[in-house]
């Protein structure tokens, strides 16, 4: 018999939606971003449990939980990310690699979009270079793989 299917996250959902709004950047962009993140970060395993802390502390960025804040209120105290905290190891990874993303690019400029935030987000989460093994990622909840795979289809198919 087959499994009931889970039904979707929340956030999967809202997410979609802001993915679906306008991007000042392209997918490339977000994609290359993440890489020059990564590179400087060396992670051993991409996929690491707190994959978004050892990129966010190796590009010089301090993390700190932080319950009272949103997303995006980072930037505000210069390399500092205020991230609000989660028990789920992957939500709470998934949050710091946003507020990351959210930082970068502030720091390339105003004028971005909230789906520009995400996109880079989901590149950075499973990057180019580790994008063949998405399917093995656990470090960040489910629904964020089966996006970053959605976006990854819809270049490939405009390409
Ligand atoms: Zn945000």
């Amino acid at each position: 018999m087959a499994r009931p299917r889970q039904p979707p996250s929340p956030a999967f959902a809202e997410v979609r939606r802001e993915l679906q709004q306008p991007w000042t950047i392209t997918a490339g962009d977000a994609d290359m971003m993440a890489e020059r993140l990564h590179e400087t970060a060396q992670l051993f395993d991409p996929f690491a449990r707190k994959s978004g802390l050892i990129l966010a502390g190796k590009n010089g960025y301090l993390v700190i939980p932080r319950p009272d804040v949103g997303c995006g209120v980072s930037g505000l105290v210069l390399d500092v990310l205020l991230v609000r905290p989660s028990n789920d190891d992957a939500r709470w990874n998934l949050r710091v690699l946003h507020e990351l993303a959210h930082a970068r690019l502030d720091a390339a400029g105003p004028h971005h979009t909230h789906a520009d935030v995400w996109a880079l987000t989901l590149a950075l989460a499973i990057p180019r270079h580790a994008y063949r093994r998405h399917h093995e990622a656990r470090h960040v909840p489910r629904w964020v793989v089966t996006l970053r795979r959605q976006v990854a289809q819809v270049v490939a198919r405009a390409a």
